[in-house]
């Protein structure tokens, strides 16, 4: 007896519904991305019961035409693709036809439609996929949907659903991606009979990403340098540094106004933030790519919520340029604020519930002003240890490497090669001669005025006055140095500075600055450590030690890294072994953490006493130097606290 044969379609559309369908947020996504390949330029969404027993979705968009809607929820019926080449180049956001079929196979639904410019419209109600009626209507242009109980006829699916308010908020979180991507778009979601979001569709990204993001984030973003190369195009909005997340919920990456999850993206927008952020801190992003349709493949995943790039290399590149050169043109100097006090109401709510219940969107605050460029561009990490991402072969006709990939970041913004590489002299990223001590004994931990360890961009040349861009008041619990401006007050972390002007220092240039020892000084390790050394002994070197193995679990170190104090070698060297052990990090990211380490041993320690002129000199070079903006573990460096927020304070001012 044959026991092989063709399913039906009924169960065929239950099966799909299990792969689209699998709570009221996917049925909201499918049936809002139908409304936008329409062409809507308002799409309503209400829900009850989180959206299990109600879900209606109306759309001012191109209707359908009486004879074509019992079609639409047939399986695999589109409008939207032909031919098999279309599948190459899918500019809809739809394109398999399955959505409506497995939508009413596990619901109820009534369809309102009506096409522009015609007289009457259709009303279709269906019940587990079978229409029970069909009749002309008078309804106004565009198309509502209404989804009643779903998953009536499928209660193990029903089990697998979360409670009421969840499920709302995956629902309001489908309409804010929907949102974002179209800002052109009126978008208002309502919740149980209360407008819970809506946004303008006036065409500026600011309102959706307002509405998003709310009040707080929003201030702390960064619209993205546009930047373009190759036919991809990146834009959007990124937050400072010293905002962060605890997780990445806030990471929203569209591709051709399609909401994706994309670990290509992630990375690249993470690998802009390295050395600038709180390790296992994440940015937040509204970041938004375009590209020729046929260089990515929306065809790989059920819900589409995941494409396939043809270049992975070219869309990591100009997303983490994009967003490596917007971080690069900000302060990041977190400011002091007064804030308003949470009302009882608010206090009680989660971060999400607050966003549900979030005032209408308020028009977009002025972008602020931009300072131009740095003149000299930030080097870019030393080929000793990080390959550059960005393909400097192009460009490499006897000029150094190094000083290529500092112009890069300009290069890439289609500024003059030319320009840059001839305004970077030859050997700037060489270690300097200040930076190899003349004489062979050992330097204590590096004095903070020694012009060797920092940046230096702020120190004066002998015959050019210098006016300090701040004036050191002093310090508190010799740990914060406090400076005025005409801004308002400055306070300085020194440690934190200090570490990161000698972590700088040491990452840019190609070869590491060592001192010979003396003498040879012994690290004894335990037999652990020492076999991590052993294993990664290349590695140490790189990160400027001189060592050999000397006995059982013993190195011995003639030359280290020049701003470490001979004392300070054992333990840094115990505490590299360490990392050694631990970490499963590449090899380039481990090198980072090494020197990480040096850079915070040899700098100056929160809590040891400072001359003023120290002080002063460390003051200097932080504002000097756009890169020293937070320490290498990414604590801010730098907080200021503005005239006008001392003036709030001190209600010398009226708000
Ligand atoms: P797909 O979107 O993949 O084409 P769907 O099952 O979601 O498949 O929709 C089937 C068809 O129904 C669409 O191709 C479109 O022609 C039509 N349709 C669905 N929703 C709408 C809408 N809101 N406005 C106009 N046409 C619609
Ligand atoms: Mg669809």
């Amino acid at each position: 007896m044959a026991v092989i044969h063709e399913l039906s379609s009924h169960l065929a559309d239950l099966i799909a519904a299990g792969e689209v369908v699998e709570r009221p947020a996917s049925v909201a996504k499918e049936l809002v991305e139908n409304a936008i390949d329409a062409g809507a330029t308002r799409i309503t969404v209400e829900i009850e019961n989180g959206g299990v027993t109600y879900l209606r979705i109306a759309d001012d968009g191109c209707g359908i035409a009486p004879e074509d809607a019992p079609v639409a929820f047939r399986r695999h019926a589109t409008s939207k693709l032909r031919t098999e080449e279309d599948l190459a180049a899918i500019g809809t956001l739809g394109f398999r036809g399955e959505a409506l079929a497995a939508i009413a196979s596990v619901s109820r639904i009534d369809l309102l439609t009506k096409q522009r410019g015609v007289l009457a419209g259709t009303h279709l109600h269906l019940e587990a996929g079978q229409i029970t009626e069909q009749e002309e209507a008078g309804c106004p242009e565009g198309t509502t949907i209404v989804i009643r109980d779903l998953f009536f006829n499928t209660p193990a699916r029903m089990k697998f659903l979360k409670k009421d308010f969840t499920e709302a908020g995956y629902v309001m979180g489908v309409v804010q991606h929907a949102a974002l991507s179209h800002p052109e778009i009126a978008f208002t979601l309502i919740r149980d009979g209360k407008q819970v979001f809506a946004t303008a569709g006036n065409g500026n990204l600011m309102t959706p990403v307002f509405g998003v993001f709310g009040r707080e984030l929003t201030e702390v973003m960064l619209e993205i340098e546009p930047f373009e190369r190759g036919g991809v195009r990146v834009w959007g909005y990124i937050t400072k540094p010293h905002s962060p997340r605890p997780n990445r919920s806030m990471q929203h990456f569209f591709v051709n106004n399609r909401y994706i999850k994309s670990k290509v993206m992630q990375a690249a927008l993470e690998e802009a933030y390295r050395n600038k952020i709180i390790t296992g801190k994440y940015p937040c992003c509204a970041l938004f790519l375009s590209l020729p349709l046929h260089m990515v493949d929306v065809n790989v995943h059920p819900a589409k919520t995941e494409v396939k790039f043809a270049q992975e290399k070219q869309i990591f590149e100009a997303v983490y340029i994009a967003c490596k050169n917007t971080l690069e043109m900000d302060d990041n100097i977190p400011e002091i604020r007064e804030k308003p006090a949470p009302t009882a109401k608010e206090d009680n709510l989660t971060e999400n519930q607050q966003r549900m219940t979030a005032a209408p969107p308020v028009p977009a605050p002025e972008p602020a002003v931009r300072q131009p460029v740095p003149a000299a561009l930030p080097a870019r990490p030393a080929a000793a240890y990080r390959q550059p991402y960005i393909d400097a072969d192009d460009f490499d006709d006897g000029v150094p490497a190094a000083a290529i990939r500092q112009a890069m970041p300009a290069i890439e913004r289609g500024e003059s090669a030319l320009h840059h590489l001839t305004h970077i002299p030859p050997q700037a990223a060489a270690p300097e001669a200040e930076d190899v001590p003349e004489a062979p004994a050992p330097v204590p931990a590096a004095p903070i005025a020694n012009p060797a360890d920092g940046g230096g961009a702020a120190v004066a040349s002998a015959d050019e006055p210098f006016a300090p861009a701040a004036r050191v008041l002093g310090e508190a619990f010799h740990t914060y140095i406090i400076a005025e401006d005409a801004d308002g007050l400055l306070l300085i972390d020194k440690h934190a500075a200090h570490e990161r002007m000698i972590f700088n220092r040491l990452r840019q240039t190609e070869q590491l600055p060592v001192q010979q020892l003396l003498a040879p000084v012994v690290a004894e390790l335990h037999a652990a450590q020492a076999g991590a050394v052993q294993e990664h002994i290349e590695e140490v070197r790189a990160a400027g030690f001189d060592i050999e193995p000397f006995g059982a679990d013993s190195f011995a170190v003639r030359a280290a890294p020049s701003y470490l104090d001979s004392a300070d070698i054992p333990g840094t060297l115990a505490e590299i072994a360490e990392k050694l052990l631990t970490s499963r990090a590449p090899v380039t990211d481990r090198l980072d953490d090494l020197i990480h380490m040096v850079a915070c041993k040899a700098a100056i320690k929160a809590g040891s006493h400072s001359s003023m002129a120290e002080l002063q000199s460390v003051c200097d070079r932080v504002l000097g130097d756009p890169e020293v903006t937070c320490c290498p573990h990414g604590r801010p460096v730098t907080v200021r606290l503005t005239r006008y927020e001392l003036d709030k304070l001190f209600k010398r001012v009226n708000q």
